[in-house]
């Protein structure tokens, strides 16, 4: 055996006690063979059965390319990357969802229809096409074993297409009129290729229902130039953005100024391949082209746009998708507008948990006092990402709770209740931990910082079940390019695989 990795293979080989001599001989014998028909690949043995009385061994091997290994954590780590590149906008996060749950049998519940469940059976809903909740119904009597819920949010900081925005300056640029959506970190969406996607509503026969296109451009096309340091002398003291003013793309070259007359909805009609009478209005946000990509010296880190909070919701849902035949109903919530408070139909501050978890007792009890005892029975982890300290600026952090990226998942402590957190749930989600193997931080605010706040004060207001709020370690909040790291997003995974069980 010439190389490391097969050494390392053969140690786990001689620490799996069940297998006996000669069957260990013939694992070797299999491995030598695969190790000379392809010298450039590694064996990854996940799985090892050995099963006394068929005789029989299951042996599963993953072959990756010699230069392209690639550990679960960072094949996670890409496929969250692929996620967040796919849902530019909230309405395409719910939409690749829904695909992947209905993809891994989950069935589509329309909150209009009759609902009739199955124990262990799978389902989801959403709402606003922005909003989702999957579920899966537990085996035990709802009452006693309640629900287990993970809440994420879709939304992310954005600027936000006004109507009828364009603009025409110097006769010749034309310029789309956005606004802000969230506290975005304005300086970092300059000078850099920009995206539309959103949805777009369309005439139909029906007034109170139109009908609504996904609409995903997927071209760079357009910018917010800085202005040049020889004009702005004083822009590295710090610069204050007039949003109406400083923050406006310019998207083309015009010969004259009537061709901007319904220029975007033209645009948008040819991308949707519809008439451009036919547009009535759209929710269109502007991205960054740019795709994420793992990096650092020993890749552990995870650069890309919304990491807060695609990544809970990549994990929670990777997460519901490993357990199986729960006693518990287990749930992924995810909400919209957790960026501008919560405060919508599809946010964290609306019905829409309450009305399902109801629903799904209902179904599933003839007790008129079901869902209340299920509610007391419950626990929700309200999962949204948490600052870990910042190496540059490391005053603004609390000088003892500080938490440092791929040292494992946060939980997030603040004495007024801006996190739900209290002194129980938080010692549920250590024992999660623990049983789940995984390492964990603490966050409080620096006692002189206003902080920020979550989705699980807010859901509490609505559904009073015990809840947590943790997150993963993260660099540039709200910047168009957020940081993470590769480990933290598995050891999440598996802390939500953990209380899923
Ligand atoms: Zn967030």
């Amino acid at each position: 055996m010439v190389n490391g990795k097969i050494k390392y293979k053969q140690y786990q080989l001689s620490k799996l006690r069940i297998i006996n001599y000669e069957l260990r001989i013939g694992l070797h014998l299999i491995i030598s063979i695969l190790q000379k028909t392809n010298q450039n690949l590694f064996f990854n043995i996940t799985k090892l059965i050995y099963n006394k009385n068929n005789v029989s061994i299951y042996l599963q091997l993953f072959l990756n390319k010699k230069n392209n290994f690639m550990s679960q954590e960072k094949k996670f780590a890409n496929d969250l990357i692929d996620f967040i590149y796919a849902s530019p906008s909230q309405y395409q996060a719910v939409r690749n969802i829904k695909a992947a749950l209905l993809k891994k049998g989950f069935k589509k519940l329309d909150r209009g229809a009759i609902w009739n469940l199955q124990k262990g059976e799978k389902y989801f809903t959403s709402k606003n096409s922005s909003a989702i909740i999957a579920f899966i119904v537990g085996t035990g009597k709802i009452e006693d074993k309640g629900f287990r819920i993970v809440s994420a949010h879709t939304d992310s900081p954005s600027l936000k297409i006004k109507p009828e925005p364009e603009i025409v300056a110097e006769n010749s640029y034309l310029k789309i009129n956005v606004e802000t959506y969230g506290g975005a970190i304005l300086s970092t969406w300059l000078d850099r290729p920009l995206s539309i996607a959103g949805r777009v509503s369309l005439m139909s026969k029906n007034p109170l229902s139109p009908i609504v296109k996904y609409i995903n451009i997927k071209r760079p096309i357009l910018i917010i130039p800085n202005l040049a340091i020889h004009l702005f002398r004083d822009v590295n003291d710090g610069k204050k953005f007039r949003k109406q003013v400083d923050m406006l793309p310019i998207m083309s070259i015009i010969k004259d100024k009537f061709e901007k007359d319904g220029y975007l909805k033209k645009l948008l009609a040819k991308e949707l391949n519809v008439n451009a009478e036919d547009i009535l209005d759209f929710d269109l946000n502007l991205y960054e082209f740019e795709k994420g990509l793992i990096m650092g010296e020993n890749n552990e880190f995870i650069s890309s746009g919304k990491i807060d909070d695609l990544s809970m919701v990549h994990a929670g849902i990777d997460a519901l998708f490993n357990s199986i035949s729960p006693e518990a109903t287990n749930v992924m919530a995810c909400f919209d507008n957790e960026e501008v408070g919560s405060g919508t139909k599809q946010g964290a501050a609306s019905p829409f948990l309450k009305d399902v978890l109801k629903r799904i007792t209902w179904e599933c009890s003839i007790e008129k006092d079901a869902f209340m005892r299920a509610k007391i029975n419950s626990f929700c982890i309200s999962a949204d990402m948490a600052h870990a300290v910042h190496p540059n600026i490391p005053e603004k952090h609390c000088p003892v709770a500080r938490p440092k990226i791929n040292g494992g998942p946060v939980i997030k402590f603040n004495a007024n209740q801006k996190y739900t957190t209290d002194g129980i749930s938080a010692a549920v989600f250590g024992m999660l931990c623990k049983k789940a193997g995984v390492e964990y931080q603490k966050y409080a605010n620096h006692s002189d910082e206003a902080g920020g706040s979550t989705l699980g004060s807010i859901s509490t207001s609505q559904i009073d079940i015990r809840t947590v709020d943790v997150g993963n370690p993260m660099l540039a909040m709200h910047s168009i390019r957020e940081l993470c790291g590769v480990k933290d997003h598995f050891s999440m995974k598996k802390v939500f695989d953990e209380f899923y069980k």
